[in-house]
């Protein structure tokens, strides 16, 4: 709306404007021919070698085409001698016009006005010879042509003006009235989206700032419903995998209240109670890890020698390695920095080195190896365990994903490892891969950054 006013109001003063152009034109080509006719007339009459009523008279009759409504010549002391008006003839009297008044005291007037219809003009010059002023020559003139003609102009600059502001209102109108019909339905998909439905998707047509943003509101809206089925997912998996060690803690301790039995048969009982609530405590342990890194709250990162802390899991995981009979061979190399989150590097480290030893055989091997490639440092941890089927390996990094359901739980996993991994490895600007190992079992490769300390450089 405020623009169709802008809109008026320019096209209002572009018409004031237009007039008023037009006129000065008409006036400024008045004032140069009746400056011409009087400046005539002048030369005309300063050829007498007298300025009387009757030479007067003959030199303005000579010049035929003066064609003025009035013309008047004064002597020194504004006494018309000459008057070509019929009716109100002013021939021997004082005729003291403002024009003549300003023309007798040396000076040039022109003077044009539109009146009535008409524009009227007057021109007065003294005439001055050898220094002397010898009166002055009046000149005006009724022009009703030229009135006529700034009128039709001024009719039809306003015609005009009226029409092209119609015509911008409608065009405005139309225009807006489709721009607050797309305006409204973005708005109603955005409070669709506030209360929750996401499937809710925008047509919109044409490839204009607001087609973009509707396109943008739409590929918003997929990924919070894409983010919220995560979290649908998240939520169920988490307590589907809370509720089983705590309908086994449930039962067994049921059947200790209610079962007479042996204290033999009682301590395995509680034993396993013990079992299933450390269970229960690795897995919100690990629910708490990746809410964390799903917050995003970055910790400090600080230059890591990699060799030291990959040193460091393989001590904690000797025992576990010794208890299954499997070799664990760990070879880092030094000179190995990045930049890490120190507990984010120890973690990945664990999960990948323990899962080795979790879903190996009997008698098996476990190799770690860290070294430098080019840019980065790669961490490679394999072994030669069960291995994953190549159709599992796609999901292998997905909550609660477990390839062999059965096995993983007899190992106390909840299929939550890896993705802990594989998000703590991208946010260090990391990347993982998995492959299966020639030979047998899996190969996991970890590849960071490489952060050269000045030492190293030197
Ligand atoms: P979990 O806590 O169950 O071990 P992970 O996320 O660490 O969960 O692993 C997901 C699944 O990937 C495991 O259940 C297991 O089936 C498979 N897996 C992981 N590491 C290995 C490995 N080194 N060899 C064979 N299978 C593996």
């Amino acid at each position: 709306m405020a623009y169709i006013l802008i809109t008026a109001v320019a096209l209002f003063f572009l018409n004031i404007y237009t007039s008023t152009s037009l006129r000065s034109m008409i006036f400024s080509a008045q004032k140069q021919t009746m400056e011409e006719r009087a400046q005539v007339l002048t030369t005309a009459l300063l050829q007498l070698d007298e300025l009387s009523s009757s030479k007067t008279e003959g030199v303005v009759n000579s010049l035929n085409d003066l064609s003025t409504t009035r013309t008047v010549v004064t002597d020194d002391g504004g006494t018309a001698l000459y008057d070509s008006l019929v009716t109100g003839n002013a021939e021997g009297k004082l005729l003291l016009f403002p024009e003549i008044v300003t023309a007798l005291s040396g000076e040039d007037v022109f003077f044009s006005c539109y009146t009535d219809g008409a524009i009227e003009s007057r021109a007065a010059i003294p005439l001055v010879k050898n220094g002397k002023l010898l009166g002055a020559v009046y000149l005006m003139q009724y022009d009703t042509d030229q009135g006529a003609l700034v009128d039709t102009l001024q009719t039809n600059v306003l015609r005009l003006s009226v029409a092209l502001e119609l015509g911008v209102i409608l065009i405005s109108l139309v225009f807006s009235t489709a721009f607050s019909r797309r305006l409204r339905r973005i708005l109603h998909s955005v409070r669709k989206m506030g209360d929750g439905d996401y499937s809710y998707k925008l047509k919109l047509r044409g490839s204009d700032e607001l087609t973009q943003l509707g396109r943008e509101f739409n590929s918003l809206s997929e990924r919070l419903e894409a983010s919220e089925q995560r979290r649908r997912q998240f939520v169920s998996d988490a307590s589907h995998e809370l509720k089983t060690p705590l309908a086994t803690i449930k039962l067994l301790s049921d059947s200790i209240l209610q079962n007479e039995m042996d204290a033999a048969t009682q301590r395995e009982f509680i034993g396993d109670i013990g079992r299933e609530a450390d269970r229960l405590g690795r897995l919100t342990q690990k629910l708490l890890t990746l809410t964390k890194l799903d917050s995003d709250v970055s910790d400090e990162r600080e230059i890591i020698n990699a060799a030291q802390t990959v040193q460091k899991v393989a001590r904690m995981l000797r025992p576990l390695a010794k208890l299954r009979r499997i070799r664990l061979e760990c070879t880092p190399e030094e000179g190995c920095s990045i930049m890490t989150v120190e507990d984010d590097l120890y973690q990945i480290v664990f999960n990948l080195v323990e899962n080795a030893i979790k879903y190996n055989r009997e008698g098996g091997w476990v190799g770690v190896k860290l070294f430098r490639q080019d840019e980065d440092v790669v961490l490679t941890v394999e072994d030669s365990g069960v291995g994953i089927p190549p159709e599992a390996m796609t999901h292998i990094f997905e909550r609660f994903y477990r390839v062999d359901k059965a096995r993983s739980r007899a190992a106390g996993g909840a299929g939550l490892g890896l993705s802990i991994v594989h998000d703590m490895v991208g946010r260090n600007y990391g990347t993982i891969g998995v492959a299966a190992r020639v030979g047998g079992g899996t190969v996991f490769t970890v590849r960071f950054p490489l952060f050269e300390t000045e030492e190293e450089t030197t």
